[in-house]
């Protein structure tokens, strides 16, 4: 029977969870309410950059400015890569069970901020709420495959390689590991690695983009929340000076990077020379291949999505649809009248399909493209440029628009674009159209859209590229398979996201066992 002193003190007991609980989630929710100065997070603790540069965050859509956020120094870098080279050597030796207890935390979290963080990328990357959740879940989905790391990151064995020798393999941790992300996923990218990282026992550093930190400074909240160990998990927020500072630093044994080809190029060789291990995944330009057998009228929803979703800033969004044979006209004509229809607005507001692109400058580069499409031949279709959107008329919009008769050999066909611009190019055969995927620089993603096994195998056979759609428009693989850009697409050979990471993130010991044999019959 509880006496009424215990019932009292159990009430209170609730009362002050509740309350701890909640002032935690205020200050969670109130993270963006005011134009705030973001804080770098390391060695377990919040802290003011002591940088002398900042940017605006600005939601692309309104304009309005959401926070300033530091371009740290590398000495800020440097005292990071320092706390979680020391963190490194307890983590290490916790068991991968008692690790994993931090990420399940972790995902609960996700969970209930679930909304709040989705909210989070629409306001400062523009992208509509729905596919901000959709970001949302597969970071999660990242988080739940990290967590069988204690069967994933077992090693191998073999007994009597000769007579009384055995051999093991086992996967032993880096140390420190950091990503350097992109604009276009803010939520989602720092979670095609750091989960698996942490789990393997490595200390982490995630470098944000500069133009879209607020996402991860919540994620941080989330962390610190979940109580992982002072110096496991950093954030430092920058650009160039700190990306350079984790490119030369000592103490940073692996580097993950997402983003354009040509700094994929730059990250990649020089955290080589460095010695460090690098996986950098760059641009794209990803082909789909239409066949007359398709059913139409599902490629063109499909290919509209994958085209003129996130306003066409995703590695793994159409940007040539090749129609072979007869397909030309009526898809030509079905994917100009879904192009038109679009509705484009503000990512909140409810109903609209299409976001802004991310800045001015993006908006710009992405009109001066589609004019110089026009001055190579191509027919503007379907014109998305300059459009005035009713309450937002600031923002950097470029509706989805359509070029018509691309030369294959043209700039255009060429050039990635990373904006809502889908170019139409006509062949005669499924030959011609793979020589013309095969003939492209970049190698991310190619999809092929027919009602035929026997196309489908050959295209999956022959197109070179890391990632196959059939009958699919954003090939974007699942958390538990590799994100498998090929070409000038991926500079490295070990990929972001399941397996791979686990290779990536810790290194192999072999180890070669004997032991005297002795007579056992004696009782010791
Ligand atoms: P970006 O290359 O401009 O920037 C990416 C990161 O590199 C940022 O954190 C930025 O601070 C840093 N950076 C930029 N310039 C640098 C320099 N000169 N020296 C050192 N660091 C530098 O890319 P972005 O515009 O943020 O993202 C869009 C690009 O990312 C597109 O090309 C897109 O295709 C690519 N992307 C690829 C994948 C993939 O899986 N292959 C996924 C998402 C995005």
């Amino acid at each position: 029977m509880p006496t009424l002193r215990n019932g009292l003190s159990d009430r209170l007991l609730e009362l002050k969870t509740l309350l701890t609980q909640s002032s935690a989630l205020l200050k969670f929710m109130t993270l963006t309410n005011t134009t705030q100065t973001l804080q770098n997070y390391v060695d377990g603790q919040w802290c003011f950059s002591h940088a002398t540069d900042y940017l605006n965050v600005v939601n692309p859509a309104t304009t309005e400015r959401l926070a300033k956020v530091p371009l740290s120094s590398s000495d800020e870098v440097n005292q990071a890569a320092q706390v979680a080279a020391i963190a490194f050597q307890t983590w290490r030796r916790t068991p991968p069970t008692q690790r994993v207890q931090y990420l399940f935390r972790l995902k609960g979290l996700m969970e209930e901020q679930f909304e709040d963080l989705a909210r989070t990328i629409t306001l400062e990357c523009g992208k509509t709420l729905d596919e901000s959740k959709g970001e949302m879940r597969r970071a999660i989905e990242n988080v739940e495959t990290a967590c069988g790391i204690p069967m994933m990151m077992q090693g191998t064995n073999l007994e009597d390689i000769a007579s009384g020798i055995d051999e093991f393999m086992i996967r032993q941790p880096l140390g420190v590991a950091a990503v350097i992300a992109p604009f276009n996923f803010p939520g989602m990218i720092p979670f095609w690695f750091m989960p698996y990282a942490i789990a393997c026992g490595n200390t982490y550093i995630v470098k944000p983009s500069e133009k879209v930190p607020l996402t991860m400074q919540k994620v941080f909240h989330l962390l610190d929340h979940a109580g992982f160990p002072k110096g496991v998990v950093n954030l430092v927020n920058g650009a160039k000076e700190a990306v350079d500072a984790i490119l030369d630093h000592p103490l940073i044994q692996a580097i993950s990077f997402v983003g354009s080809t040509p700094v994929a190029r730059y990250i990649y060789s020089r955290a080589a020379a460095n010695g460090k291990r690098v996986q950098c995944q760059g641009g794209a330009k990803n082909p789909v291949i239409i066949l007359p057998d398709a059913d139409i009228d599902m490629t063109t929803r499909i290919t509209a999505d994958s085209a003129f979703g996130c306003a066409g800033q995703r590695c793994s969004a159409a940007s040539i649809a090749v129609t072979v044979g007869e397909a030309r006209q009526t898809y030509t004509d079905a994917i100009a009248h879904a192009a038109s229809t679009r509705v484009v607005g503000y990512g909140l507001d409810e109903g609209v399909q299409m976001g802004p692109v991310i800045t001015p400058q993006s908006q710009e580069r992405i009109e001066h493209l589609i004019q110089e499409g026009a001055a190579q031949g191509a027919t503007v279709l379907v014109d998305g440029r300059s459009p005035k959107i009713s309450g937002y008329e600031q923002g950097n919009f470029v509706r989805p628009t359509i070029l018509q008769n691309v030369h294959p050999q043209s700039d255009t066909a060429k050039t990635e674009i990373f904006g809502p611009v889908l170019s139409l190019i006509h062949l005669d055969t499924i030959d011609e159209a793979i020589a013309l995927i095969n003939s492209g620089q970049y190698g991310n993603m190619a999809c092929l859209f027919t009602d035929s096994g026997a196309a489908a195998r050959k295209f999956r056979y022959e197109a070179e590229a890391g990632n196959i759609g059939i009958n699919i428009g954003v090939a974007a693989p699942m958390a538990f398979f590799p994100f498998s850009g090929w070409k000038e697409s991926f500079f490295g050979d070990l990929h972001g996201q399941g397996h791979h990471a686990i290779e990536f993130f810790t290194q192999t010991k072999v180890i070669v066992e004997r032991w005297s044999s002795k007579d056992w019959s004696r009782k010791f």
